[in-house]
């Protein structure tokens, strides 16, 4: 099912992310915490990309089994800064032979080893990719990322704001945000971004920190601003992994019941492949949950 239905909608919608292996010993482990995931039935389950392409075979395989095995709909991302035009080509053949119908339209962060090809590759930016999917006849629902908090290599939030503007009227379907800690922050985006004339629908990115050494990475890669309610947590948990994991959920799980209570109707969880995790935060709403459908 093309996602852009189902996040139109005004019901309540909770969606899981899981990450592919980096090798194929792992594949197994990967597969089984999906199928925990995709049995709690969640709204869609997206499928990230490693960094460079270089699992983007895992990507479509787990992709693929969470559509035809457990009947979720999915979404897989897809990056291009490494990408050549022929990879490109064939990476979008193979999506439309997988039968993907929702892909995630993302730049990537250069690695290494492919800074050389990000500097001549044809595809600069998430848009780049985007008019690709549109010109190459497939009838894909395109997802792509957008930072509240601002993306770290723009000077400022009005330029992030004007570039998101190019990637919708590009043909991007809907954004699903990069992670944040404060609600007030998304809630001043949308205000922001509405009044640039960006009206797809908005999924917010949650990610339930689940043990203290998360709290650095996802700091790192996502520049995410930690409120002092957050931090507190983490002092007085940090030590005790069953106490941290109970409060990351309770946290993520408030910081969603807020966002519906405010109108947000489209939460993505960065479930990093936990289902238990999953599982848990979609107990926690279970009445919210039961009641919107
Ligand atoms: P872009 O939209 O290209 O934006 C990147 C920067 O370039 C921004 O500062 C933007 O303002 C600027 N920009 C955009 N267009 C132009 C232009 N025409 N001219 C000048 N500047 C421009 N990474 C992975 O490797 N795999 C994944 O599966 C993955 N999933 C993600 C999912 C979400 C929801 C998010 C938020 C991020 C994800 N990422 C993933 C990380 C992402 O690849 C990085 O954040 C990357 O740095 C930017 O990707 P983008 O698609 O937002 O890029």
């Amino acid at each position: 099912m093309k996602l852009i239905q189902q996040l139109r909608q005004d019901t309540f919608s909770l969606s899981f992310e899981v990450f592919p292996p980096k090798t194929g010993s792992a594949f197994q482990s990967v597969q089984a915490a999906t199928e925990e995931i995709a049995k709690l039935r969640p709204a869609f389950m997206s499928v990230t990309y490693g960094a460079g392409g270089g699992t983007s075979r895992y990507t479509l395989d787990i992709a693929m089994n969470i559509k035809r095995l457990y009947g979720v709909s999915t979404l897989a991302h897809l990056t291009c800064v490494s990408s050549t035009r022929e990879s490109l080509h064939a990476q979008i053949e193979d999506m439309q032979r997988y039968g993907i119908e929702n892909v995630m339209a993302l730049r990537g962060d250069p690695t290494p080893q492919s800074l050389e090809s990000a500097h001549v590759g044809p595809y600069r930016h998430a848009v780049d990719l985007i008019h690709e999917l549109k010109e190459c006849g497939a009838d894909f629902c395109i997802g792509g990322a957008c930072y509240p908090e601002v993306h770290p290599e723009s000077a400022d939030q009005r330029e992030d704001i004007r570039h998101l503007k190019e990637k919708v009227d590009a043909g991007c379907d809907f954004l699903t945000t990069q992670m944040f800690f404060d609600n007030n922050l998304l809630y001043n985006f949308l205000y922001k971004i509405r009044e640039a004339g960006i009206t797809v629908p908005i999924v917010a990115g949650i990610m339930p920190i689940t043990n203290a050494n998360q709290v650095e990475r996802a700091i790192k890669l996502s520049g995410a601003h930690m409120p002092q309610r957050f931090k507190s947590l983490v002092d007085r948990f940090g030590n005790d992994p069953a106490a941290m994991k109970q409060a990351g959920v309770a946290y993520a799980t408030d910081q969603i019941i807020d966002l519906y209570a405010n109108g947000i109707t489209n939460v993505h969880v960065y479930s990093m492949n936990k289902p238990d995790v999953a599982r848990k935060i979609q107990e926690n709403l279970s009445d919210i949950l039961g009641k919107s459908c």
